[in-house]
């Protein structure tokens, strides 16, 4: 079982979810999108060669507070169109898109949210308890740092 402790870094709460937790790879952590950040939303939009303005206004919503803070946003949520059976008729992130092969993929897995890449469908329930504090604490703290970088629109 990993602690997920308030004073932890986000290094460290990497460290600690990524040694402790292996993926599958089945998208299903993608059927409940986490919150993006300011400087996310921009590496998002730089990636996808997109105006941010058209990725806040077309793929993105407010996550109406979630996560401590009502700017945050989050991706949008749509059908799921490919083959994966445990994802048919579910909705999911807007970036989750069959790969080549079939599985379901993050097409924006480079610069995915820091909170995606700490999501594990095993965790134990102590485990998410202190994430879910942990990350209320992080997008605050985040959020106070870029408040005046302007994503508003
Ligand atoms: S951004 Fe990528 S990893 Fe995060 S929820 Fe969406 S598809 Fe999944
Ligand atoms: S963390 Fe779990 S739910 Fe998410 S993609 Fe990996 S195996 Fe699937």
């Amino acid at each position: 079982m990993v602690i997920i402790e308030m004073k932890d870094t986000p290094q460290e709460v990497y460290r600690k979810m990524q040694e402790n937790h292996s993926c599958r790879s089945c998208g299903q952590c993608c059927v409940n999108p986490m919150g993006m950040l300011p400087d996310e939303v921009m590496a998002v939009a730089a990636f996808l060669k997109m105006d941010a303005s058209k990725l806040l206004s077309e793929y993105l919503v407010d996550t109406g507070g979630r996560g401590g803070d009502p700017l945050l946003k989050r991706p949008k949520k749509v059908p799921y169109e490919g083959k994966s059976g445990v994802l048919k008729g579910r909705k999911v992130c807007v970036f989750l898109q069959d790969d080549e092969d079939g599985n379901p993929s993050c097409s924006v897995y480079r610069v995915r949210p820091f909170m995606c890449r700490l999501q594990f469908c095993n965790m134990s329930p102590e485990t998410r308890d202190g994430l879910i504090k942990w990350s209320r604490e992080y997008y605050r703290k985040e959020m106070q740092n870029d408040g005046d970088r302007g994503l508003q629109q």
